[in-house]
């Protein structure tokens, strides 16, 4: 089953898509974290893609549908596609490259949020530096401060774009070329909004009733 957490920034895809690839055997496709991946690897798709990420611009289509398609086919149990696709033409693109499969989308699964409380999730938000494991200062800290729970490194990092500043910018980009692919979903059918301000736990059983509905 593939599906696309849509969002904006700080909604929780993250958090509720690494779930679901612990839970269900599905593989979270995060462009947000091929980008980074290729921005600490210094290949040339990170080298492009490292200014606009830190102005919280949205990175051209063209190399975001190329990650996807490269990966695709290492999720071929199911996707969960995590900040992607981010514009018109990237829910294009997604429709070729899973056709040419024969997949096809089961849900598209809206976390709906209010945007001040993203600032502050934003600005809370750090991951472990070494499993990737994310917490938040206030709304999900590590059991044991300072270490983390999954694989119990000391070592903790926080997303250069996560400040207040570039948040703005990232939000106004959603409204401007991602909210507006919804339509093109809802046409399908295939949107399902659930409430993503309540508790991780609560939002993850939302997305269980849909996935088994
Ligand atoms: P996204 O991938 O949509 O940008 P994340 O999953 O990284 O969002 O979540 C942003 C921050 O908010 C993280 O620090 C995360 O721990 C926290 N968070 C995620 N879901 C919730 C929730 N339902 N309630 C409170 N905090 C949350
Ligand atoms: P968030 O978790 O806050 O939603 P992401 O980790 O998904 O953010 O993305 C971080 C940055 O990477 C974005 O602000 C953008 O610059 C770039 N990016 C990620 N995915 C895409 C995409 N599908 N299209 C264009 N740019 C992207
Ligand atoms: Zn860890």
């Amino acid at each position: 089953m593939d599906i696309i957490l849509l969002g904006p920034p700080g909604a929780g895809k993250g958090t509720q898509a690494a779930r679901l690839q612990q839970n269900r055997g599905m593989i979270q496709l995060s462009t947000g974290d091929m980008l980074r991946e290729a921005v600490a690897k210094g290949t040339p798709v990170g080298v492009k893609a490292k200014a606009v990420m830190e102005a919280g611009e949205l990175v051209s289509d063209a190399i975001v549908s190329a990650l996807i398609g490269e990966r695709l086919d290492s999720a071929s149990d199911g996707a969960i596609f995590d900040g992607f696709p981010r514009t018109q033409h990237q829910a294009e693109a997604l429709e070729m490259l899973l056709a040419d499969r024969d997949r096809n989308l089961a849900h598209v699964i809206e976390l709906v949020v209010d945007e001040e409380a993203l600032v502050d999730r934003i600005t809370g938000r750090f991951s472990c530096a070494q499993c990737g494991a994310n917490y938040h200062d206030r709304f999900h800290r590590p059991k044991v401060d300072g270490t983390c729970d999954v694989c119990g490194s000391h070592e903790f990092k926080r997303r250069p774009d996560d400040n207040e500043a570039t948040v703005r910018t990232r939000m106004a980009e959603y409204r401007a070329k991602t909210a507006p692919i919804l339509p093109f979903y809802e046409e399908k059918g295939l949107v399902r909004r659930i409430d993503g301000m309540a508790s991780v736990d609560d939002v993850a059983a939302a997305i269980d009733s849909i996935l088994d509905s």
